[in-house]
């Protein structure tokens, strides 16, 4: 038996790695736009972190990676979301007495759940998700889909739907907790196993379920809109009010309830329209949260987050045609005609590396055709010809390949050869790093 891939797990690999740092790189870029600063946090948590108190939901319950090492009597437990670690961080570092409130963090990362695999569904899948904590008002929830939504937007993605909620504060949320109890109390017997769970830890996550969705005592089940108190009622329109004078788009979607117990007033998720997404629809889901700070330890502080799936965020970009990565090839291969000559190869590569000239040159002493295939096979601009007698003579013969035209230049002028071959546009495109004064990134 040889060695596979446990199910649901992936290689992310060749041109499909392209994409990924593609949008790693937008990421990058919009997190800095928006002032956001990097959270690493460890893959594995304490399980405590994750599985807090009587949280009904199913990640908590059923779908996580759970161990315990031989002698040890600590669980620990593989994340399967980036929130709760990062606000875990955020006490444990005391980041509530920094002047600038709210810490504005993102992360980037695999998230392990024990699901059933489908597409757009993995056992380990990756995020990239924000948490803006220490400060509370309605324009900050804005502020945050605004992020989200820009993103993708920049990405190219055009079915999407921005679909919002809120679910109130404690009172508003207590008080409707009550009237769904009640409301379910005589068919919650004839619903799913997982229903039954809900239906003592958290009835508003009835609304979520995916078996029963269709029942009729869901379908009339009562709206959490008619249990909203005042304050709470004000809290959500500011925030639709933001939503507009940003030009978001959304739908407000009273059934909307997320998956995590800790949610508070503004739920949103951003999905995808296009086809092919199935039932993995939701690319971007988020939330405000009040209490997880004080569960850890900190003071009492609200935060609010999203977390986006890359994998599914792929495929929707697959999906609307948007292409991630074009194909870059080679600026030059060097062909090394004869193995008396291969340090001087390896001298004029490394060169033009240095001078931010993606390059590649020959180490097997394959023949002038195979590696001639090379350069059409790498996409090579420029083919760089190595020979015992140019060598002897001081000169090498660049070709241009687009062109077919053929530069003989003594060796030490082979840079700024390339760099009049490359005009400065092209040249400007190159992440060069190199440390040389000559060079055009200067
Ligand atoms: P779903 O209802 O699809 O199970 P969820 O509510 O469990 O989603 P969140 O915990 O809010 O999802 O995670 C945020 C995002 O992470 C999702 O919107 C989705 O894009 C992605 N995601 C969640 N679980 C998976 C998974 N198993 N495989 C791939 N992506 C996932
Ligand atoms: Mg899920």
């Amino acid at each position: 038996m040889g060695f596979q891939m446990p199910r649901g797990t992936q290689d992310i690999k060749g041109e499909e790695i392209k994409k990924w740092h593609r949008l790693e790189e937008m990421i990058r870029q919009f997190t800095y736009i928006y002032d956001y600063q990097e959270i690493r946090t460890p893959i594995f948590e304490h399980t405590n972190v994750f599985k807090r108190g009587n949280d009904s939901s199913d990640m908590v319950n059923k779908e996580m990676y759970t161990f315990q090492l031989e002698n040890s009597s600590t669980s620990l437990t593989l994340r399967p979301e980036g929130t709760a670690g990062v606000v875990r961080s955020f006490v444990e570092h005391k980041m509530y007495g920094n002047a600038d409130l709210p810490a504005k963090l993102y992360y980037m990362g695999p998230m392990c759940r024990h699901e059933r695999p489908q597409k757009g569904r993995q056992r380990i899948f990756h995020q990239f998700g924000v948490e803006v904590i220490g400060a509370k008002s309605p324009l900050l929830d804005v502020d945050t889909i605004a992020l989200g939504w820009s993103f993708l937007q920049a990405v190219g993605l055009k079915d999407l739907k921005v679909l919002i909620n809120t679910l109130g504060d404690e009172e508003s949320r207590l008080a409707y907790q009550t009237v769904l109890k009640e409301h379910f109390k005589d068919e919650i017997a004839h619903m799913c196993p997982d229903c039954k769970r809900r239906y003592e830890q958290n009835p508003l996550r009835i609304l979520d379920c995916k078996i029963d969705a269709e029942k009729e005592s869901i379908l009339t089940a009562p709206k959490m809109s008619q249990y909203l108190n005042e304050e709470s009622k004000q809290y959500f329109q500011s925030v639709l009010e933001g939503l507009d004078a940003l030009g978001i788009p959304y739908e407000v979607d009273d059934k909307l309830v997320r998956g995590l117990d800790y949610y508070t007033h503004t739920v949103f998720e951003i999905v995808s329209e296009s086809k092919g997404m199935g039932t993995q629809a939701t690319v971007l889901a988020g939330g405000r949260y009040d209490g997880m700070v004080s569960y850890f330890g900190g003071p009492s502080m609200s935060g609010i987050g999203w977390a986006l799936g890359m994998e599914r965020l792929i495929l929707a970009c697959e999906n609307e045609g948007i292409v991630l990565a074009e194909e870059e090839g080679l600026d030059a291969y060097v062909l090394c005609l004869s193995p008396k000559v291969s340090i001087q190869a390896l001298q004029i590569t490394n060169e033009l590396r240095l001078h931010g000239y993606k390059t590649d040159t020959d180490f097997q002493n394959r023949s002038f055709k195979a590696q001639f295939k090379t350069v059409e096979r790498k996409k090579a601009k420029v083919a760089i010809f190595i020979g015992e007698k140019d060598i002897e003579q001081g000169i090498i013969t660049l070709k241009v390949i687009a062109t077919q035209e053929q530069h003989s230049v003594p060796i030490e002028n082979i840079i700024e050869t390339m760099d009049t071959l490359f005009d400065e546009d092209a040249h400007e495109e190159h992440t060069c790093s190199c440390t040389s004064t000559q060079c055009n990134c200067k």
